[in-house]
């Protein structure tokens, strides 16, 4: 892993990763990338390569998904130039796996300390992670190049369209989130919200097994794509939701993933979630919630939340994608666009564009 410098990507030293071997060949090579250079300032433009370091290997970056975090990275900046990118499908070009076209974690942990060893490997304090904001990763999948330990390298057990690929780490988010005994065993899931994070909480929860699930959403073409990924019953949130899913449970349902992110949608969840029932905060509201204890105490609410995705979640994820060919995964893909395009992208998701998930085609 390339630790951030003071100068950012431009600075550090280079080889060439497609030299024989992987061998250094003592040029400079330089690699198309996206950089931030601060808030809003997105700029396609040739950088260093990332230097592979010890055993890790390098890849070529061929998709990369545009994040809600990458949006928010790019409205403030990161304080230094950095290359966003953190849901990656790239072709392995050196290492054991060299030529095949894999998943790469950003995840960076140890697997040795007791945080690792608890599956909260998102957490270990080696991580450092490419392009994550949290992590302060500095070269992510917005570059043409990305270096990374050898057991980041996450193979799928089919074919997949790279684009579609980079859908496991969203989709181990929702995987992770209701990896809960009460979810398995829910007569009833709503999920309040239809952007790709309660897309991907519906197929979450159809892989768990939950009998019933309830999507609650006003966009249309988002609706139907709720049906298509297994939802049961979708709701308008202009509807009395609470007299609607009276049908469905007289005393409230087993479970609730808020996932529009918005405070109305909490104060929602507390009304539909029956005496018992688990709420799964999933979405990340800019304002604080005003948490009333006691309101909350008096229907004996378990309140969940969950962020990120340990590398063991990313595989089976990504396993699923590659095997559940019954679930149509590239229905999330809305939109592609080449490296050059990235900072209209970014533009137009600030502006609100309705698409589920843009996948930039890094290397295309
Ligand atoms: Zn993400
Ligand atoms: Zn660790």
């Amino acid at each position: 892993m390339v630790e951030a410098s003071q100068s950012g990507p431009t600075s550090v030293a280079c080889t060439d990763p497609f030299a024989p071997s992987g061998r250094s060949t003592g040029k400079t090579r330089a690699v198309r990338a996206a950089i931030l250079h601060g808030p809003t300032d997105l700029r396609v433009e040739d950088t260093a390569a990332p230097v592979a370091e010890g055993d890790q290997v390098t890849a070529r970056v061929l998709a990369n998904g545009l994040c809600g975090s990458d949006l928010s990275a790019w409205k403030v900046g990161r304080g230094q130039p950095v290359i966003l990118g953190h849901e990656i499908a790239a072709e392995v070009l050196t290492g054991e796996h060299a030529g095949r076209i894999a998943v790469i974690s950003q995840t960076n942990c140890c697997r040795a300390c007791p945080l690792c060893l608890e599956g909260l490997d998102h957490y270990c304090r080696s991580a450092a992670g490419l392009g994550a904001v949290r992590f302060g990763g500095v070269f992510g999948g917005l570059g043409e190049l990305v270096t990374c330990p050898p057991d980041r390298v996450l193979l799928p057990p089919a074919d997949v369209d790279p684009a579609v690929m980079t859908l496991a780490e969203p989709f181990a988010v929702a995987v992770r989130a209701l990896d809960r005994p009460e979810v398995r065993a829910a007569r009833h899931l709503v999920v309040l919200g239809c952007g790709p994070v309660g897309l991907m909480s519906i197929v979450a929860a159809r892989l768990a097994g939950v009998e019933r699930i309830i999507a609650v959403e006003s966009r249309p073409g988002r609706a139907q794509l709720a049906e298509r990924l297994g939802a049961d019953l979708v709701l308008d949130p202009a509807d009395d939701i609470p007299r609607a899913l009276k049908q469905v449970s007289p005393v409230g349902v087993d479970v609730v993933v808020e996932a529009a992110g918005v405070l109305p949608t909490i104060e929602t969840a507390w009304r539909i979630i029956r005496p018992g029932g688990t709420v799964i905060l999933q979405g990340l509201p800019k304002d604080p919630f005003p948490f009333d204890v006691q309101r909350w105490a008096l229907k004996e609410i378990t309140v969940a939340t969950s962020i990120g995705q340990s590398l063991e979640q990313h595989q089976s994820a990504l396993d699923a994608i590659a095997t559940r060919t019954d679930i149509p995964f590239d229905a999330f893909v809305t939109r592609r666009v080449p490296l050059d395009d990235t900072p209209q992208a970014f533009a137009d998701l600030a502006a609100g564009a309705d698409e589920i998930k843009i996948i930039v085609e890094t290397s295309r």
